[in-house]
């Protein structure tokens, strides 16, 4: 089955890594029908919320049922995959991976719940504002910002 991992990329100031808080978090994204190409509304998965899917397949953090054909497909997270950006490194990072049937996302918006830390190991709550955020670090005394958020999605290998 595909594996979709999700990769993004920041720019930043005085930010040592940025990761999505608590296995609450929401990603919300639009998922494109496998069979039909039909692409949904926002919708989002965490991965705290499962699924039963039908036919004793086991628990899916979304079940999707197609408006358009009626398929049923369903996404998860994968287990462990989650991961911090490094901003020092920078660039396209893979935050997480999706285990996919029948569908792919196909967009990812962030809408809170991120968390910037700087090298120092003080935590932000980053609250975008048309995709950026600016704050003030008083221990440092230099502002952090988070601009430019990009994403992309990537088909992985194996399973
Ligand atoms: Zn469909």
């Amino acid at each position: 089955m595909p594996r979709i991992g999700l990769e993004v990329s920041f720019d930043v100031e005085n930010i040592a890594k940025i990761e999505a808080a608590g296995t609450d978090f929401r990603y919300f994204v639009k998922i494109c029908c496998g069979n039909c190409g039909e692409i949904t509304d926002w919708v989002y998965l965490d991965q705290e919320d499962t699924i039963e899917v039908k036919g004793g397949r086991g628990l899916a953090n979304m079940v999707l049922n197609c408006k358009l054909c009626g398929r049923e497909s369903n996404i998860s997270i994968e287990d462990g995959s989650r991961k911090a950006y490094d901003a020092e490194k920078g660039g396209f990072q893979q935050i997480v991976s999706f285990d996919c049937r029948g569908l792919e996302p196909v967009e990812w918006e962030c809408r809170g719940g991120l968390v910037a830390s700087t090298e120092n190991g003080k935590s932000f709550e980053v609250e975008l504002e048309d995709g950026e955020w600016y704050d003030f670090d008083d221990d440092a005394n230099e502002s952090v910002s988070v601009t430019n958020v990009q994403s992309q999605f990537k088909k992985l290998k194996g399973k």
